[in-house]
């Protein structure tokens, strides 16, 4: 059994459909485990400089939070878990730590969505990569993506090479970055993301690539899966190809979260 422990909501300002629809469609699918993981306010940003289509307000967050534990003590089945999906933003750990103690989050998923401010998956500033060399585009993204593992403060790390998400490749696959990633996120001690919203995008593909998943296999990295679900027909997405590309790399088990604490499951 795979978790689908990535969704999203109405409240982000870019998903649709009520979180009891989210629900139905996991019963619908039988998926034993889900979870909410909403975006967390942009907290690294003053009020006036943050977009409400991106996430939503800081006023909005402890009625999220309210809304899934609701959710979790009227719904036999699923097991609902409560997550959040953080920006890691380097020089703002400490505002993001003391958020996140706020609240008894069962995972706390860490994204790399914005590199010296540039939000680089967003599709209204794709023309920024026209600008930039690849090459160096990579290395500065994964370069925040290790941080990121190692900053402490994320259970797992979310959709690892979303850089590829509008189809900017390299020439080759980046073999060298994975594996420096994958050693990071070992020695973290965190788990990693297979998401498969990148089925949906421009990437054609899960994220991570099949060569980065098998080598945080052999560096003994936890997997976990979501689908990035911004609307309920979205939710438990390409999850049957998600299976097989598991153990394809050679991983028998899925991490699952409660209150903080990893727990595994075989596939
Ligand atoms: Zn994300
Ligand atoms: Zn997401």
């Amino acid at each position: 059994m795979m978790p689908d422990y990535h969704w999203h909501t109405a409240r982000c300002g870019h998903a649709s459909g009520s979180m009891s629809e989210y629900i139905m469609e996991a019963q619908r699918q039988g998926l034993i485990e889900v979870g909410f993981a909403d975006h967390i306010p942009m907290y690294w940003l003053p009020e006036e400089g943050r977009n409400p289509g991106l996430a939503m307000a800081d006023e909005e967050f402890p009625f999220y939070v309210q809304r899934v534990l609701s959710l979790r003590e009227t719904t036999p089945v699923p097991e609902i878990r409560l997550g959040v999906e953080a920006d890691f933003i380097p020089g703002s750990e400490g505002d993001l730590k003391s958020i996140l103690s706020t609240y008894p989050f069962d995972y706390v998923i860490g994204s790399v969505h914005y590199i010296d401010g540039w939000g680089y998956d967003n599709p209204d500033l794709m023309h920024e990569y026209e600008q930039r060399n690849l090459d160096e585009l990579y290395a500065l993204y994964f370069e925040q993506l290790c941080a990121a593992a190692k900053s402490g403060l994320f259970d797992i790390i979310a959709h690892p090479d979303l850089i590829k998400k509008f189809g900017h490749r390299l020439a080759k696959p980046p073999l060298d970055l994975y594996r420096e990633a994958a050693l990071a996120f070992a020695e973290a001690g965190v788990c990693v993301e297979l998401n498969t919203a990148g089925l949906r995008m421009a990437a054609a593909e899960m994220y991570p690539a099949r060569e980065f998943l098998v080598e945080c296999r052999k560096k003994g990295v936890p997997v976990t899966t979501g689908s990035d679900a911004h609307q309920p027909e979205q939710v438990g997405w390409g999850f049957r190809l998600a299976l097989e590309l598991l153990k394809d790399a050679g991983y028998s088990e899925v991490a699952l979260f409660r209150e903080r604490n990893r727990t595994f499951t075989r596939i």
